[in-house]
């Protein structure tokens, strides 16, 4: 069965060019990047590029990447690394991924001063509240750039200035999957000194992941072992699957310069627009490449599997989580538990097209209104 696949911030098909990369990789040029010989280094030549590629679409250059196996990893990283050798106090966000809000739920039950904020009933995360939080001792900081429940993007340049003015030294860390390649990121502007990116979400395989560290930023080692990636992650490298990532990223930029997500968002927003009970959950500055919908009264996964008898496949909040996680994030922006359980997010790639959104949108609608109605029998 051939399906509308809505759920791209769960992960995206692998484009054609990636995937014969990825092969002749596999299959032709094989060799380990670490060994002596000249087929050998014309891999490592290739990884460099990629890094550098990789780095362009970051505002970085190639020396600044870190190969990895996932954000999840990348995510880990930077905890990991960025707080290993610094006493203060962390602060972190409720509308984090789960694997940023578990590294920070880690630390706080080591006993680590680690500090909430909550984002505003708008999905965004204020600079404001941020400097309240912010002290001298302040050492780690990690905030999502754009939210992969609600696609909200939060004004990181800002959110950067508050936390160094109350603390020039603390490490800035953001969790950047789900605008990587679809919002003009230039981690210098941003002032950040590490940004985490995932192949998987761009048409890249699943199993790769990088993560930027600035420059000067002297990190320890996260894998010790044979001193690949100037020995801060060793490890062979997935050659693979980082040959499939530089070259999905720059298709997927290219694509996403060409393509109107906020189009097909509006145009479930315009589907149930004056339905008091509907929610779109954040508002504001916003991606467009995602879409947080919330039925009172109505649970998410029968939505979800209704969608999915019609042939639509759209998501309950990040795949990687349960339905109660995902409600972290919509609590936290002051959703009520009867909105939020019955929730779906609609998520875009640049290889959807308006027809579709129309087609899944006159479904939902369907769906939502026949459940409201055999409900009230
Ligand atoms: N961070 C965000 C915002 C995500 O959306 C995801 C995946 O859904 C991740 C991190 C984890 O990415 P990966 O699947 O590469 O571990």
């Amino acid at each position: 069965m051939s399906y509308i696949y809505l759920d791209n911030a769960a992960t995206t098909q692998v484009s054609e060019s990636a995937a014969k990369a990825m092969l002749h990789y596999a299959r032709e040029e094989f060799y380990n990047p670490s060994a002596g010989y000249a087929p050998a280094l014309e891999v490592r030549k290739q990884i460099k590029r990629s890094a550098n590629e990789i780095a362009g679409i970051l505002g970085a250059s190639g020396e600044e990447i870190i190969f990895t196996s996932c954000a999840t990893e990348s995510n880990n990283h930077a905890f990991s690394c960025g707080i290993k050798n610094k006493k203060g106090n962390v602060i972190v966000s409720s509308m984090e991924h789960a694997s940023v809000y578990e590294c920070a739920m880690r630390l706080k039950s080591k006993g680590i001063d680690v500090r909430f904020v909550n984002p505003d009933s708008s999905g965004h995360i204020l600079p404001e509240d941020i400097a309240a939080l912010a002290d001298s001792n302040t050492a780690f900081v990690s905030i999502i750039h754009c939210s992969n429940e609600t696609g909200t993007i939060n004004d990181i340049q800002e959110i950067v200035k508050a936390v160094k003015k109350k603390s020039p030294s603390a490490i800035f860390h953001c969790d950047g999957v789900q605008a990587f390649c679809k919002i003009p990121t230039d981690v210098k502007k941003l002032g950040i000194d590490m940004y985490s990116v995932s192949a998987h979400k761009v048409g890249g395989m699943k199993g790769t992941g990088a993560l930027y560290v600035r420059k000067g930023l002297n990190l320890p080692a996260f894998i010790a072992g044979g001193g690949q990636q100037e020995s801060r992650r060793s490890g062979t490298e997935n050659v693979c699957g980082i040959m499939s990532f530089a070259i999905a990223a720059t298709e997927y930029r290219n694509a996403a310069s060409n393509f109107n997500a906020h189009e097909l968002r509006d145009i479930f927003i315009q589907k149930f627009a004056g339905d008091e009970k509907v929610k779109i959950n954040g508002s504001g500055t916003d991606s467009g490449y995602v879409i947080s919908i919330s039925f009172l009264g109505l649970r998410g996964e029968i939505i979800a599997h209704g969608m999915e008898d019609k042939g639509i496949l759209v998501g309950l909040g990040s795949a990687c989580s349960t339905h109660i996680r995902s409600n972290r994030v919509l609590g936290s922006m002051g959703v009520s538990k009867e909105f939020a359980e019955g929730s779906i997010r609609i998520s875009f790639s640049p290889h959807n097209n308006t027809a579709e959104a129309i087609t899944a949108a006159d479904a939902l609608k369907e769906i939502t209104d026949e459940l409201r109605v055999r409900m009230s029998r």
